[in-house]
């Protein structure tokens, strides 16, 4: 039984620096024109939402799209699609019926960039263990750690991703010790932004978006959390441009210059702060955005009031400068090299 939303914004803490008018004005028309139908077979998303209509399965190809969301998308794309193949169509019955014994070999000799098959058949494993633990699935995992977090969207969310970090680590919440060890580098796939470092966790938090958020393109499976308390999935698109038009001052990328970007986001949309992340980020992998002053391309671009590059500001402009000056390349060209080494 579903069970009243948590996390809805109960003031939490002020940004930074509230985004001006002007860039608020633009994020919605950079949102309203942008062309999800392009992008979004351009997004590992577009290969969990055939499953929308089974949440214990899109749950599933969710995690493991999720994880696999390093490097050039393309790439990932075809990796996930031959991972899939390998679980068959139906990943809830691959997930419950998963045989521990043999996890190993299960899915050789899958493998994407540094991701290997024994780290996803662990990964199959530690869902099946996590689905016979906790019945309600991740949702549940989540929502426990959201409540063990605190009280503020921030707190919250933090909380309900380590939580999801420990299970997918440990198979439970509590570490308990586990008859399989992990493979090399299993761990690092399911960092915590409560760990030393402050990983910003994007891969988490995309899944968690994918998850949680009811608008299109995500799938609104996760009804028990509020879209409210969602934290940006910080890859360098988003990072890039945020950075570019002041919605961050942070000079890395980690959990702090998430939860920055997430509090100036909140004050557009309280109810749906991450709602323009789609758009950023593919903004970045379709090479809408070039990443240097370049009067063709960013004469389309909606942000280009509020972009310090296009502005000529401060240290910026000495980066564009002979870019902006000798640059050949044309919005097609921009798009095409941009697509190969687009990431998310
Ligand atoms: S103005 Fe140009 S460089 Fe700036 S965000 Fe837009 S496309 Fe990117």
């Amino acid at each position: 039984m579903r069970t009243g939303r948590i996390g809805h914004p109960e003031g939490g803490t002020s940004p930074d620096a509230p985004p001006s008018p002007r860039l608020a004005r633009d994020l919605e028309r950079l949102a309203q024109r942008f062309p999800y139908d392009r992008s979004l077979p351009d997004d590992p998303l577009s290969l969990v939402q055939p499953f929308a209509a089974h949440p214990r399965s899109a749950e599933i190809v969710g995690v493991f799209a999720a994880t696999m969301a390093v490097g050039n998308v393309q790439t990932i794309l075809g990796s996930l699609r031959s991972l899939l193949d390998q679980i068959g169509p139906d990943p809830a019955a691959f997930i419950e019926r998963f045989d521990p014994v043999g996890w190993r070999d299960r899915l050789h000799p899958w493998k994407h960039r540094w991701i290997r098959w024994d780290q996803m058949g662990f990964l199959a494993l530690r869902l099946h263990e996590i689905y016979r633990r906790y019945p309600g699935g991740l949702e549940s995992v989540f929502r426990a750690g959201m409540e063990e977090g605190g009280e503020s969207p921030e707190q919250a969310f933090a909380g309900g991703l380590d939580a999801l970090s420990r299970a997918l680590r440990w198979g439970s919440l509590d570490q308990s010790p586990t008859f399989y060890e992990p493979p090399a580098g299993y761990l690092n796939l399911f960092p915590s932004p409560l760990a030393p470092g402050r990983p910003t966790c994007k891969r988490l938090a995309l899944f968690v978006r994918w998850m949680v958020r009811t608008a299109p393109p995500d799938l609104g499976l996760w009804r028990s959390i509020s879209p409210s308390v969602l934290h940006v999935p910080l890859d360098t698109h988003v990072y890039w441009i945020a950075k570019h038009v002041g919605l961050t001052d942070r000079k890395t990328r980690t959990w702090p210059t998430v939860t920055q970007i997430t509090r100036a986001l909140r004050v557009l949309d309280p109810n749906d702060p991450v709602r323009f992340d789609f758009a950023l980020a593919h903004t970045g992998i379709s090479g809408d955005c070039p990443k240097h002053r370049d009067a063709e391309v960013c004469g389309r671009c909606a942000l280009r009031p509020d972009c310090d590059l296009w502005q000529g500001r401060g240290g910026l402009r000495r980066a564009s400068r002979g870019r902006d000056r000798a640059s050949p390349r044309t919005p097609a060209s921009v798009r095409s090299s941009a697509r190969r080494a687009g990431s998310r």
